[in-house]
């Protein structure tokens, strides 16, 4: 009989998590290493594509009812309103009917919901998780690697999955490239209960901000402010700070939007400014991989970045099943994953910039573009359309290297 194939993931988070639930899935013994003493249940939500529905409902169908059940399911006929800063309606995004025709809806939904959905999910499929405990640092002689725990203890496995976020240790060790690239601009994102705007899904945009509103479950609405500001400025306010300082830019704006970002609890608010980095064409040293975040971090601007970590585990379950050899695998698994990604890195790039409208010119293009497009970025439906049994790199990659 040969052994069972063993995988230690480091990071909790929505990447960390589909993959645990993914590789339990395909039979692998899994043990996850969380930093965090918990799942923080604030800020905000995000949005769930086509192309992360198909990936969850492939991980597993129970997954992608658990996904759908936690969050927003667009309907048909909804609308995402494109808006100016007075209110005025640019375009009316059909939202719903790009659902209709890839078969698939969109599902927006609290982050701390869909990190606690892949939880269960990843539990349910075998995975251990371990709260409350760190990776320092790998090391891989002889073949297999071994990962170097806060707690002292050194765990072996056939393969190590780095999802550890923005700031990747192992990423650090395997690649050294430093810290990621400031983009430009802070991110405030927090959400209300009971605002009389929901369930209206939209974008109102600024000069240098951009707000993006979205319902999740219940009567709840997520918004995501991204602010063109200098590095470090925003998050050091705190988060009433940080809450006061956006009431005060977008003064005077459209009201029931300033009334509802009012409404927020601080509490509630997560601060962070906003990186990435240049792609890479590897990621992999050996039996470990890098995944989500710590392999492609991006924009937020095409709301991709969760998306493609959940394509990033179903594609790794599936090369670790198809594969005898575990670091022929994590070949297999870099190889139809780079191109797409470092794609979707580079627009998202772009589209950040685009969306923030930092001078008066840019932000009147901006508006211009959402009003005869009619969508805030044409290209997402290209990469929203992305399925399991047809990932291949998008046929149009993106050339520009930056802003
Ligand atoms: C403003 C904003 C809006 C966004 N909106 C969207 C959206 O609408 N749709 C979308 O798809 N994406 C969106 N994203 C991107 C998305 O949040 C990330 O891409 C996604 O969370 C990446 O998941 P991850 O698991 O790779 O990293 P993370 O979510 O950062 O998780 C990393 C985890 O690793 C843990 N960790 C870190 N270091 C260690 C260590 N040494 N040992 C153990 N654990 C460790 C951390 O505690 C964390 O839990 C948005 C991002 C921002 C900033």
């Amino acid at each position: 009989m040969t052994a069972r194939l063993t995988a230690v993931v480091a990071g909790g988070g929505i990447g960390g998590l589909a993959a645990a639930a993914a590789l339990g899935h395909a039979g692998i013994a899994v043990t996850v290493v969380e930093r965090a003493a918990r799942i923080a249940d604030v800020g905000s939500g995000l949005m769930l594509y086509q192309n992360g529905v198909a990936a969850a409902d492939a991980i597993d169908a129970r997954l992608g009812e658990r996904i759908r059940a936690a969050g927003h399911v667009v309907g048909p006929d909804d609308v995402r309103l494109l808006m100016d800063s007075a209110g005025t309606v640019l375009a009316r995004e059909a939202v719903g009917e790009v659902g209709v025709r890839l078969g698939l809806p969109q599902v927006p939904v609290l982050r701390a919901t869909l990190q606690n959905v892949l939880f269960q999910e990843a539990v349910d499929a075998g995975a251990e998780v371990r709260l409350g405990t760190a990776l320092r640092g790998y090391a891989q002689d002889g073949g297999r690697p071994s990962a170097h725990l806060s707690d002292g203890s050194i765990l072996e496995s056939d393969v190590l999955v780095a999802a550890d976020g923005l700031n990747s240790v192992v990423r650090a060790a395997m690649l050294g490239d430093g810290p990621p690239r400031y983009l430009g601009y802070t991110s405030v994102r927090g959400r209300v209960v009971g605002s009389p705007l929901h369930p209206q899904a939209f974008v109102i945009n600024g000069q240098g901000v951009q707000i993006f509103v979205a319902p999740a479950d219940g009567d709840t609405l997520y918004w995501t402010a991204k602010i063109t500001a200098p590095p470090g400025e925003w998050p050091a306010m705190g988060q009433e700070g940080a809450l006061a300082a956006l009431l005060e830019r977008i003064a005077g704006w459209h009201e029931p939007v300033a009334d509802m970002i009012r409404s927020a609890s601080p509490a509630d608010l997560a601060v962070t400014d906003i990186h990435d980095r240049d792609p890479v064409p590897c990621w992999v040293d050996g039996r470990v991989a890098l995944l989500g975040d710590a392999a492609h971090p991006m924009a937020p601007a095409m709301g991709q970045g969760a998306n493609t970590a959940l394509e990033d585990a179903y594609v790794l379950a599936r090369s670790l099943r198809s594969y005898d050899d575990p670091g022929e695998a994590l070949i297999a698994y870099q190889t139809q994953r780079v191109e797409r990604t470092a794609a979707i890195v580079l627009h998202s790039r772009r589209q950040g910039a685009v969306d923030q409208g930092a001078s008066r010119t840019e932000a009147a293009s901006r508006d211009d573009a959402m009003r005869s497009s009619g969508r805030k970025d044409a290209a997402t439906l290209e990469v929203v359309d992305w399925r399991p049994d047809k990932d291949v790199p998008c046929s149009k990659p993106v050339a520009s290297s930056g802003t």
